[in-house]
């Protein structure tokens, strides 16, 4: 019986690649700098060679399909990565810029071969852990480096006309004029995120480990603001979408001392009184560096079963 998916989550940093079974158990993995695919001569193919020789070093001959998490907007067709803005290649352009991975892994692997955004399959994977399976609307929203969202609606996941949609790292904050990576002004991500978490570092604790700055000085000016413009997206997407549980993960909310008792009471102030007459639940996200790759197997069981 094929019974294994290889899944893989390629992020900026680092590239996992892992052997899942039926039951979501990883059996093995392995972990890449991801400039080791992004700075190759020729990304996709020394992508394709990653993936041989993970199963070649673990002989596995029962493998169901392949699945990758990247971090981009997947296109419609569930093939074609839209744009990796984070992940370079050696001339400083995207490596995959409409580009069909899927396809062309498929050829070069000949086994079935499915994309998805990265935080989708993370999402699928605190749906799958928490047991949130049969609510109608799911939102997980993640704040690490970056923000990234995805939405669950009875069952589906939400992508837009093309794709594109819930690049929520780059929704406006009203009238910001902080510069963002993206060229814009005052997107989301230059208030709430990792990114402006180090730089209140710099600016106020420099002595400090990232690490510690909630468990320290949690209740200090700029880490309370910083809170409140996280919550602030939380409360935009919770009166858009009136969800059954919110989601909340990511390597900055998933810190020590995150305070989220008053994280919530934030949101739910700035949250619109219709929704917040019905309420939600928080469910946090637990610290697993397997998630992309389980995530990743689950969003391939969902396309294999049709
Ligand atoms: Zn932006």
């Amino acid at each position: 019986m094929r019974n294994i998916t290889i899944g893989l989550d390629i992020g900026g940093t680092n590239l996992r690649i892992g052997a899942v079974t039926r039951d979501h158990q990883v059996l093995t993995r392995k972990i890449i700098g991801s400039d080791s695919i992004s700075k190759a001569a020729d990304p996709i193919d020394e992508l394709s060679r990653l993936i041989e020789q993970f199963i070649a070093e673990n002989h596995y001959e029962n493998i169901k399909a392949v699945s990758l998490g990247l971090p981009s907007s997947v296109a419609n067709d569930n093939e074609t990565v839209i744009c990796t803005t984070n992940m370079k290649n050696r001339s400083g352009q995207p490596i995959f810029q409409n580009t069909n991975v899927a396809g062309y892994l498929r050829d070069r692997l000949k086994l079935p071969v499915y994309v998805n955004n990265d935080t989708s399959n993370i999402l699928l994977y605190d749906i799958s852990s928490n047991g949130l399976q049969n609510r109608k609307v799911v939102i997980g929203i993640y704040i690490g480096t970056g923000v990234g969202a995805s939405v669950l609606i009875d069952g589906k996941l939400l992508k837009g006309a093309n794709g594109a949609a819930l690049d929520l790292g780059h929704i406006p904050y009203f009238r910001g004029t902080e510069p963002c990576s993206c060229s814009k002004h005052g997107c989301c991500e230059c208030y709430a995120s990792g990114w402006k978490l180090q730089k209140i570092r710099s600016a106020c604790y420099p002595e400090e480990d990232i690490q510690n700055l909630f468990a320290r000085h949690g209740s200090e000016a700029p880490l309370q603001e910083f809170v409140y413009s996280c919550s602030h997206v939380f409360s935009v997407m919770a009166t858009i979408f009136n969800p059954d549980a919110i989601i909340a993960g990511g390597g900055v909310i998933e810190m020590d001392g995150f305070p989220r008792e008053q994280f919530e009471k934030m949101v739910n102030e700035n949250t619109g009184l219709d929704v917040m007459k019905y309420g939600f639940d928080y469910i946090y996200s637990k610290p697993n560096a397997d998630k992309g790759i389980v995530g990743a197997a689950i969003f391939a069981d969902r396309m294999m079963a049709g």
